[in-house]
């Protein structure tokens, strides 16, 4: 379909997005006391409803939901399904003047939230309003999700995953309008290394953790420079790693008997948890073989998946003409550094891939969106409906 038969509201996408951006929902798990998605949640469900959806809103903690809404194509189960994703939560405000503003300035909307991701969730309801007042029968079904906690340990696209089920999915986190296929992935582990706490001149009896973590992280000095060297993802580059957290010991005068560490290691498509576990245990283990007195131990405390979804995937397909067609000329292929809700999405076997509008600030003192861009996601998103779930 060369000729689209709808048309996007933009004064209905812009005051959605202000209001949006008006309505407080910082991440409770972030900053306490915030009042995580209840209110927005009820907006964007009144929002979905008076555009014809199905709406399921599902509670998943006190304050904590997911709005879903479904546009029922007529071959329910038989064509294509497609789901649309963005988060409701935001990040806390500290530093930042009028974080609920939603002032709109020579065609940005200002505010937290207004870029990651409000702007994009405005997007899905125009898009989905667009689709419903030219009265388009889609084949497939069409899901808008909008999720919880995306910020902090994505209860909402979690309980999606398990719910719901779709051929494919756009996660709308923004990227410039480039079409991203990558991104990273990471793993958060913890090390403990074991001393025997003694009296600081009692150099027999002590044995100090604390030099015992040095020895480690000489090692994972060396395994970061390495994992620098090796080949990288064309999208997303090579591997990497740091140490964010140390804490050890009790006292200068007492050898310290326990000494913390937290690593992030940030894992590229292809790379996997055992084959990066195996690499830091190989540490301990030489360091253990060395000198039998070193003792240490491992543990993962979480992990995400790194997202990759192939160039001739049908979405992909699909996102390369919708975006062509809007912007003019072939979109570029981009990789974030960061990690989204969208290698959950593909974990559960749905083809996903990451577009969402132009702006800045995000996570920082000044956030805004670009509002043209919003109107151009709009437009990709309801095209990209028409074309996959025909
Ligand atoms: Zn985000």
């Amino acid at each position: 379909m060369d000729k689209m038969n709808f048309k996007i509201d933009e004064s209905y996408l812009t005051e959605t997005l202000i209001d949006l951006v008006r309505i407080n929902s910082c991440n409770p798990s972030l900053t306490p006391g915030s009042p995580g998605e209840a209110q927005i949640g009820a907006y964007v469900a009144r929002a979905m409803e008076s555009c014809g959806l199905e709406v399921h809103t599902h509670e998943l903690a006190p304050s904590r939901v997911n709005v879903v809404g479904i546009l029922r194509g007529s071959r329910s189960g038989k064509a294509r399904s497609l789901m649309w994703n963005a988060h409701m939560d935001t990040v806390g405000v500290g530093g930042m003047a009028d974080p609920f503003s939603g002032d709109l300035r020579a065609g940005k909307v200002y505010g937290r939230g207004s870029q990651d991701m409000k702007g994009s969730l405005a997007a899905m309801l125009a898009a989905a309003r667009a689709l419903a007042d030219a009265r388009i029968e889609l084949g497939g079904d069409l899901l808008l999700t909008a999720v919880a906690d995306e910020e902090y340990a994505s209860l909402g696209t979690t309980d999606i995953a398990r719910r719901y089920h779709a051929d494919a999915a756009i996660v709308t986190e923004p990227t410039d309008l480039a079409l991203c296929r990558a991104h990273r992935g990471f793993i958060i582990y913890k090390v403990e290394t074991y001393g025997r706490a003694a009296h600081g001149s009692r150099y027999k009896e002590g044995i100090d953790a604390i030099m015992r973590m040095g020895r480690f992280l000489g090692k994972l000095d060396e395994l970061e420079a390495d994992l620098r060297q090796r080949a990288p993802h064309e999208l997303v580059g090579p591997p990497s790693l740091h140490a964010g957290l140390i804490k050890g010991g009790s006292e200068v005068s007492i050898y310290a008997a326990l000494c913390e560490l937290h690593v992030e290691r940030r894992t590229i498509p292809g790379e996997t948890l055992e084959g990066a576990t195996r690499e830091l245990q190989q540490i301990i283990d030489e360091l253990a073989r060395a000198d039998p007195t070193f003792r240490a131990r491992l543990e993962v405390q979480m992990w995400r998946s790194p997202l990759e979804i192939p160039a001739d995937s049908s979405i992909v397909q699909a996102l390369e003409a919708t975006l062509t067609q809007r912007l003019g000329a072939l979109p570029a292929h981009s990789g974030a550094t960061f990690w989204t809700d969208a290698a959950l999405l593909a974990d559960a076997g749905i083809e996903t891939a990451v577009v969402g509008p132009i702006g800045a600030g995000l996570h920082s003192a000044e956030e805004w969106v670009d509002v043209a861009s919003v109107v151009d996601l709009a437009y990709i998103l309801a095209d990209t409906a028409v074309r996959f779930c025909a």
